[in-house]
């Protein structure tokens, strides 16, 4: 396929499981319960589903939820429908490394007793300042020789709920001079009185992300454990739990390079402030990257997977992915698989002067010119039909093709009119066209003369009213959040949601939510997921018919 990118992970393991290596690959998605996943997460979905998909092997969800206070059961419940609606399934239950709590206790207990763990009294600013930095070695605390006996205690009573947050932790004794400061006695447990929302209250401490992570993945017997590369650093402390602890298999760690999008942010805690600060509908505005915002917006799981596969999977940092790819795939996808509709997004009046009253022709026309499998549609064609106003100008420019006084054009799948009168309100505003129909051009072009433009119209009598929403980027400049860490809300776009009233034909009466269409000559668009009803038809637009996308 000429549209997938090289995917180093997956030649890796291919070659691992041809050789032999490797029997069942395990591979797992990591989601912390703290946000909405977005199109970053949807790579990490793709390539580890994918994997599991493609070799035969399992791939589980695990909730990473080491940070009670930050997590809640809504994104729990968000995430596992956005998974399942991109298309994969989990293999078991869904998994939570709180599942394990009990276990990574045993084993902190099990470094204490071999003497590679501490309790440490240290402040977290001391902790923060003993540990030194790239050309500062650490310097170990003060209290880093307690016997395991005392250490045991105190632990025990760190988890009994005896001391306050930040009074102590556990830590493990590695290397206060090694060059990679994540194994300068990294922490294991930190105090939190906090209620998690699986555990309720049986915990007051809580290990932290390196000390869960790659044992949770051992526990499960994860072969694969494909992180982003800011994990790279981690990869030693990972390593060294697994050496130490008396785990049931080694899983191995391997880093890939995150996705970034132009004007787009692809940070949990980012979106979360728009969420917060009302800039947008929630974690599932049609704007957001969200996998959710996006399903609203009217992607399909399919061009989500596709633009995964465009991408990639390398190590190489850095590189902006273009949105205008992503536009590429959810536009290849409609095009082949959305019906067509017309809709007139803003509405001008025009009366076919010769059309009797009581005219009632109706048009029956392919659902999408290459799918017959989509049916037909009925068009009815009235005296009065609503056209586009920007297909109209009066003082038309040389190359304008569409309607202009005196001027003719073809009506799509209709008949050719000419615009006879222009009608004004008393601002001067055209209001109405009046336009005669040449019965003679069903289906072939008029006597004598060359028609080249072609415009969608609707019936005023049957047409039904539809409010459209049109979407754009959220942001208009390409890397919005490259700057300070607020800045991003600078660069908000003010052009990002353009809400009409439009009118489209009525085979779109009573459509169902998240259908999708192609409004022809106008773009592709979706049935809000929330706001279409059978009387208040709301699209919004998924993305324009112009493919802008440059490979
Ligand atoms: P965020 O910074 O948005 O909060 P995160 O990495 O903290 O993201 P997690 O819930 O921990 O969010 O992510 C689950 C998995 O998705 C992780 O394995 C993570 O590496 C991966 N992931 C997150 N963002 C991206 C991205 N932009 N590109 C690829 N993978 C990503
Ligand atoms: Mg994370
Ligand atoms: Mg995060």
């Amino acid at each position: 396929d000429s549209t997938s990118a090289p995917n180093f992970i997956r030649n890796q393991v291919r070659e691992e499981v041809e050789a032999g290596k490797v029997d069942t690959i395990v591979t797992r998605f990591p989601p912390e319960p703290n946000g909405f996943l977005h199109i970053g997460h949807a790579k990490s979905i793709c390539l580890n589903f994918g994997l599991a998909e493609q070799f035969g092997g399992d791939c589980h969800l695990r909730f990473d939820d080491t940070n009670p206070s930050k997590e809640e059961q809504a994104y729990i419940d968000a995430i596992k429908e956005d998974v399942s609606w991109l298309g994969y399934q989990w293999a078991g239950g869904v998994r939570f490394a709180s599942d394990y709590f009990d276990q990574l206790y045993e084993w902190a207990q099990y470094l204490v007793r071999e003497g590679k763990a501490y309790v440490d009294d240290l402040s977290p600013d001391e902790i923060r300042e003993y540990r030194g930095t790239l050309t500062e070695a650490g310097r170990p605390s003060p209290y880093r020789d307690r016997s395991p006996e005392e250490n045991l205690d105190l632990l025990e009573r760190m988890r009994a709920g005896e001391f306050a947050e930040g009074e102590k932790v556990l830590r493990a004794k590695i290397d206060m001079a090694s060059p990679n400061i994540n194994m300068r006695d990294p922490i294991l447990y930190r105090i939190r009185h906090a209620r998690h929302h699986q555990t309720g209250d049986k915990w007051k401490i809580y290990p932290s992300y390196d000390f869960t992570h790659g044992q949770s993945d051992a526990i499960e017997g994860v072969t694969h454990s494909i992180c982003t590369l800011e994990f790279e650093d981690h990869r030693p402390l990972y390593e060294w739990f697994l050496d130490n602890l008396p785990v049931p298999c080694k899983p191995r760690q391997i880093e890939f390079a995150r996705l970034n999008l132009n004007y787009t942010l692809t940070s949990k805690r980012k979106l979360k402030l728009l969420v917060d600060e009302g800039i947008v509908d929630g974690w599932d505005d049609p704007r957001m990257p969200t996998i959710s915002g996006m399903r609203r917006r009217g992607y399909t799981p399919a061009s989500i997977r596709k633009f995964c596969e465009m991408i990639g999977v390398t190590r190489a940092d850095g590189g902006l992915v273009d949105i205008a790819m992503l536009y590429h795939a959810i536009r290849a996808d409609l095009e082949d698989n959305a019906p067509r509709a017309m809709c007139v997004l803003k509405p001008l009046k025009v009366v076919l002067t010769n059309v009797p009253e009581d005219h009632d022709e109706v048009f029956e026309v392919p659902g999408h010119p290459a799918r017959d499998d989509m049916g037909t549609r009925k068009l009815p064609f009235t005296r009065e039909i609503w056209i586009d106003r920007d297909d109209f100008m009066e003082e038309p420019p040389k190359k304008f093709f569409r309607l202009a006084p005196g001027k003719e054009v073809r009506l799509r799948n209709a008949y050719v009119i000419r615009c006879d009168d222009v009608i004004k309100n008393d601002a001067g505003e055209v209001t109405e066209l009046r336009c005669s129909v040449d019965f003679d051009t069903l289906g072939k072009n008029p006597e004598g003369r060359k028609v080249k433009g072609v415009i969608h119209w609707v019936s005023v009598a049957q047409g039904v009213p539809v409010e459209v929403r049109l979407y754009d980027n959220l942001f208009q400049v390409e890397s919005p959040d490259k700057d300070k860490d607020t800045d991003f809300l600078e660069h908000l776009s003010a052009e990002s949601l353009i809400t009409l009233q439009g009118i489209a034909e009525p085979s779109l009466a009573g459509v169902k939510p998240e259908s999708r269409f192609q409004f022809e000559r106008v773009g592709y668009f979706c049935a809000d997921r929330h706001a279409c009803r059978e009387d208040h038809l709301v699209f919004n637009r998924t993305v324009g018919l112009k493919d802008t996308w440059a490979k």
